[in-house]
């Protein structure tokens, strides 16, 4: 069996995921981060996006919504505010969301909450992605 890294997605609702796979792929506040077997001891932030987790049987999308990641060279938990597979994601209710957070984004209003339309856009958009269904129509 090839090296492998145990990975532990955590939600505070429930266990996400938990899997040995060949590496991880994600979207920390510092950049993106691959991170392998045997990778050295971190903690970082994450932001909204579709995290990539390679297996012996391909790649996986799973939505992240934001939260930390910590680097054990054996285990990678990510400790997520909210995170969805693909199968778990309705389609339909990220794009109203998306929609809805672009036009607060756009909204040359004064009263819009910038950040919370953008950090609702981003969550939105992170869903759409890891289901290939995200469009910058
Ligand atoms: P919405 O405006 O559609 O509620 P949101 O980004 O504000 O989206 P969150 O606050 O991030 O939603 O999540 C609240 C709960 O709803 C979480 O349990 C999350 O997993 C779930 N959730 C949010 N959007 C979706 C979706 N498109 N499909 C499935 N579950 C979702």
């Amino acid at each position: 069996m090839a090296n492998k890294i145990k990975l532990e997605i955590v939600s505070p609702q429930r266990v996400v995921y938990t899997t040995d796979i060949n590496m991880l792929i994600v979207r920390s506040t510092d950049g993106e981060l691959g991170i392998l077997p045997n990778h050295a001891p971190l903690i970082a932030g994450l932001v909204p996006a579709p995290m990539r987790v390679l297996t012996d049987e391909g790649e996986h999308l799973i939505a992240v919504s934001g939260g930390f990641i910590e680097v054990q060279p054996k285990k990678i938990t990510v400790l997520a505010t909210n995170a969805e597979l693909p199968e778990q994601i309705d389609v339909d209710r990220a794009q109203k969301a998306y929609d809805r957070a672009l036009a607060r984004v756009n909204a040359e209003k004064t009263d819009v909450d910038m950040n919370r339309a953008q950090a609702a856009l981003n969550r939105a958009k992170a869903r759409l992605m890891a289901t290939n269904k995200f469009s910058n129509k």
